[in-house]
């Protein structure tokens, strides 16, 4: 068997589109565009170049998005305090600070000056108590909602499926945990000290790995016919590890034996793809669609601050 490719780009195309019309109905009623700013602290590689995916995508969407940039040494008060100017802004309807900070910062706090309506990561205490709690009004972390929406698009059932998810940081497991559990699945997280991992994922009918351990997930954790989506992004330059991980993708294997680099998942895709009934790609599954579930998050903030209905 070879599982149906469910493909992020085409389901993050549709949200973004969305989101478009959305904001430019937004602006056509009240004048106003939906304002998204990000604070980028440091010089970190791969910051940057999320940062800037977010600012373009939220232009091409017709945001007025910002981007303030702060150097590495920038001290506690003086984030606070820009943050503090973002939060009371009123043409910002969301905000966010990209992570990883720099270490003589507390992210936990720098994350939880950001106020709650305008929280568009989802990770204030009060956004994730209300998830917990079902009310429908927070604001949800993008990636998980981007696991949904990839769920929703190709119109794969949760009600009373088995879902396994491996991996419980606050930011993916614990949030998908909350929104699969709503959807009335039947969940069982995984994480580091999961005995009999193989085993637990293949029960699943839907098996969600995230866990930044490239190809963890191997045939024996898939059930046949299982839907797999792999929330990993893993850089891999270690020329066996690629060979043993690229394995039966030879245009990928190609690329990487001229390049010395691969992007890949938690999840070996050769081997889940031979079991799976249908599975994300990695790049190109669930990475396109934490940006659009992104902006769209901008957009609802948006409109309950000027206090349009969807
Ligand atoms: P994290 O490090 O915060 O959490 C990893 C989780 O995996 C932990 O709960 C840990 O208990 C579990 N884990 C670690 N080793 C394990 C093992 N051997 N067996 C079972 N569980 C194990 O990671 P995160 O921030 O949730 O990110 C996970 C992955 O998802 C990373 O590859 C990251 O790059 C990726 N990610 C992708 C997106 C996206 O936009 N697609 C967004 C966020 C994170």
């Amino acid at each position: 068997m070879s599982a149906t490719i469910l493909d992020g780009k085409t389901v993050a195309a549709a949200v973004l589109d969305r989101v478009r019309r959305g904001a430019a109905s937004l602006l056509e009623r009240t004048g106003a565009r939906p304002g998204l700013a990000v604070v980028l602290v440091g010089d970190n590689p791969a910051s940057e170049v999320y940062v800037r995916n977010k600012t373009r995508r939220a232009e091409e969407c017709g945001f007025a998005s910002r981007l303030v940039a702060l150097p590495a040494s920038v001290g506690r008060d003086e984030l606070l305090a820009r943050i503090g100017e973002l939060a009371d802004d009123p043409a910002v309807h969301g905000m966010l600070v990209q992570l990883p900070l720099p270490d003589h910062l507390d992210a936990r706090e720098i994350q939880r000056a950001v106020p709650p309506d305008k929280d568009v990561d989802g990770f204030h205490p009060l956004n994730a108590g209300k998830l917990l709690l079902g009310d429908d009004d927070g604001l949800v972390p993008c990636t998980p909602l981007g696991v949904i929406a990839l769920l929703d698009h190709y119109e794969i059932p949760l009600a009373g499926r088995d879902v396994v998810i491996v991996g419980r940081s606050n930011i993916v497991g614990k949030p998908l945990f909350h929104l699969m559990l709503s959807r009335h699945a039947t969940v069982t997280v995984c994480h580091s000290r999961t005995r009999e991992l193989a085993a637990t994922c293949a029960r699943a009918d839907v098996l969600v790995a995230a866990v930044g351990v490239p190809g963890l997930i191997r045939g024996e954790h898939v059930r046949p016919g299982a839907v797999v989506i792999d929330v990993g992004i893993n850089a891999v330059d270690d020329p066996a590890q690629a060979e043993d991980l690229l394995a039966g993708q030879p245009r990928r294997l190609e690329r990487f034996r001229r390049r010395g680099r691969a992007l890949v998942g938690d999840v070996h895709f050769g081997e889940a793809r031979e079991k799976a009934g249908a599975i994300t790609p990695v790049p190109g599954g669930v990475g396109p669609l934490t940006v659009a579930l992104l902006l769209d998050n901008t957009l609802r903030a948006a409109r309950r601050a000027l206090g349009v209905p969807a």
